[in-house]
């Protein structure tokens, strides 16, 4: 069986105490989490907790990853965190491009290609974040949506051998409960399985977020092109993540 990724994005949720602590509290768990057969698992938690979150699970196989991260390599781009600071301070992977940032920081397309490609180079594997809006959804625009979202990025990392993950991420699930049906999702995801297999030279992933929980995961098992998941609030909870990982047993995935 293919690993599967799990990867815990914390957001603004956790400071840097709080996430020091969820890791001092569940040190031993979390390095057996680590150790799962055919799973990999990934925390993105606050900048600040990243190095010592790096010094923390040093002896285990938890990888950590950045939220977000520059266009730019280096310069003058106050309040920003280049791709090779991400490296020097442990990370693995590095979501790009989350809806939040689409809508809060104005992130664009251009700046997530420009994004990954750093990323890349700097030996950090992106997490590229791609959804549709739920006006989007409802006009029948998400395919369009998603293949403008990666027609940059794709482009700008084409000849990179670097591995790559897209994250499936419909705006309209990300936080409210709500899954999407999955004959949706395997339509989608066979899409961006063949739109992939087709323009991209190196190795790449496919995985699910939106309102991923100890309720939903089973429910993804089906999905044929399905590499594993990024989870907000449910990974804020050690149990509930624990959990999330270990029902990934369950059925096909
Ligand atoms: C996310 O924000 O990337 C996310 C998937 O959040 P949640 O699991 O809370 O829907």
């Amino acid at each position: 069986m293919p690993s599967q990724l799990f990867v815990a994005n914390w957001k603004m949720q956790k400071t840097f105490l709080e996430s020091i602590e969820y890791c001092n509290a569940n040190i031993n768990v979390l390095t057996k989490l680590g150790e799962t057969p055919d799973a990999e698992i990934v925390i993105c938690p606050t900048f600040p907790a990243l190095h010592a979150l790096t010094a923390l699970l040093a002896q285990s196989r938890i990888r950590l990853g950045g939220q977000t991260v520059s266009a730019h390599s280096s310069g003058a781009y106050t309040g920003q965190v280049s791709a090779q600071t991400l490296k020097e301070v442990g990370c693995s992977y590095c979501i790009v491009g989350h809806s939040e940032q689409r809508e809060y920081n104005g992130v664009t397309n251009q700046d997530v290609a420009h994004a990954a490609k750093n990323l890349c180079d700097s030996g950090i594997e992106p997490i590229i974040c791609i959804g549709e809006t739920l006006k989007q959804f409802q006009k029948n625009e998400a395919i369009a949506t998603l293949e403008a979202q990666l027609d940059l990025v794709l482009a700008a990392i084409k000849n990179k051998q670097q591995p790559i993950t897209i994250a499936y991420e419909p705006v309209w699930a990300i936080g409210t409960g709500i899954v999407p049906e999955i004959v949706y999702l395997e339509k989608i995801f066979q899409h961006l399985a063949t739109l992939l297999s087709a323009t991209h030279a190196g190795p790449w992933r496919l995985i699910y977020g939106g309102s991923v929980s100890t309720q939903t995961i089973t429910s993804f098992k089906t999905i044929p092109t399905l590499s594993g998941f990024l989870i907000g609030s449910a990974s804020l909870d050690f149990q509930n993540f624990e959990k999330i990982v270990s029902l990934r047993k369950i059925g096909a995935l």
